[in-house]
């Protein structure tokens, strides 16, 4: 027996991890600095630490309070009705409950290109087909409505992200209300804000008083640092946020996670630090590599580096793991996490050796 015809299916290629490029190279993964998943290079708040700790204890109950808790704290802070936040298992958890509350069987999604793996994989997953926008290198990856429309040809879901990952760039909240008037009007224009704390830009959740064809997504795997413990959410117009009741997975986002997303929304100098940092470390970054890299509004810069993975494999093999983004269709480039500032510092400068060897050999 066989499962079903997955070949349109493509596995998701994760940014490496410490433990595992220690275990290669035969080194001591404290020796690596890991700048290859956005994840925050803080860790994640104290107060969250406690949390988990202290949650410990009740595992042996479903979530319940604690999933209602968060609600209505995301729902209080955002100023939406509780149901139309939707708490799952990371931001990827609320991109299936999308698919899974919008796409009838054949319904298609538009994607960018270069861009977030996922949006398609679940689509797929929920008998839908995936259509793409492209975000042209030519272009410094703009993010335009006109951008998007050239491609659009009657999608259900429409995704943008700001900040783009792994570009960096950003979709303005204009563009995304000209964007939401063009296509059609059963099309749901999906906002990925999973960096959106780093930017400056106004949260398109803004636009849900107004509007019912806009959801919003964010996560605390990025700035909030709980990336381990996947939580996120979505937040969904009034009209139709009932359907949450009958999509989501039951107690997907599991008590611990409720928990120590609830303290580290209680502990906004944690982020404020996290966020500081990743400014200074874009800037740094950008001022010092000896590559061409792109504006970003997110915790990474993408650098054309030439042969991305050589220049990745190079760089790993002197402890410092970035992200080569061939997987993202951009076989010259590579995105760095922003680190601390001693990370960042290393990262530069070991990307820097590697290029001048690379342009020696
Ligand atoms: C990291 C990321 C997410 C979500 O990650 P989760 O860990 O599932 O919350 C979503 N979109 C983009 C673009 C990301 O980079």
């Amino acid at each position: 027996m066989q499962p079903r015809d997955l070949s349109a299916h493509t596995p998701y290629v994760p940014g490496r991890g410490s433990e595992e490029v220690a275990r290669e190279l035969g080194m001591d993964p404290d020796d690596l600095t890991k700048l290859s998943s956005n994840e925050n290079p803080f860790g994640p708040s104290p107060k969250a630490v406690d949390a988990v700790r202290e949650a410990a204890a009740d595992v042996d109950v479903y979530p319940t309070t604690s999933h209602t808790d968060l609600t209505e704290t995301l729902a209080a802070k955002w100023d939406l009705a509780p149901a139309q936040i939707w708490v799952s298992p990371g931001a990827d958890g609320s991109i299936d409950y999308l698919s899974r509350a919008m796409l009838d069987p054949g319904d298609s999604v538009l994607v960018p290109t270069p861009g977030f793996s996922y949006y398609g994989m679940s689509a797929r997953y929920h008998h839908g087909s995936v259509a793409t926008y492209e975000l042209s290198k030519a272009d410094d990856f703009a993010q335009t409505p006109e951008a998007v429309l050239d491609a659009y040809d009657g999608e259900r879901i429409v995704y943008l992200t700001t900040p783009h990952n792994p570009t960096g760039a950003e979709f303005s909240t204009e563009g995304v209300v000209e964007l939401a008037e063009s296509v059609d009007e059963d099309a749901l224009v999906v906002v990925d804000e999973a960096y959106g704390e780093y930017a400056d830009a106004r949260s398109a959740i803004d636009l849900l008083g107004e509007r019912d064809d806009v959801a919003v997504l964010r996560t605390f795997s990025k700035a909030y640092g709980l990336a381990g413990l996947r939580i996120g959410w979505a937040a969904v117009p009034d009209e139709w946020a009932d359907a949450y009741a009958r999509v989501n997975t039951p107690f997907a986002a599991n008590e611990v996670a409720c928990r120590a997303a609830l303290a580290a929304l209680d502990d906004e100098a944690h982020v404020e630090r996290t966020v500081e940092t990743a400014r200074w470390a874009r800037g740094y970054a950008s001022d010092h590599l000896d590559a061409r890299t792109w504006e970003s509004a997110g915790n990474f810069v993408l650098a054309d580096v030439g042969d991305a993975s050589a220049v990745a494999e190079a760089s790993q093999r002197e402890g410092v793991i970035v992200r080569d983004c061939t997987s993202f269709g951009l076989p010259s480039c590579v995105r760095i996490s922003c680190g601390t500032e001693d990370q960042t510092r290393r990262a530069v400068e070991t990307l820097n050796g590697v290029l001048s060897e690379v342009a020696k050999a």
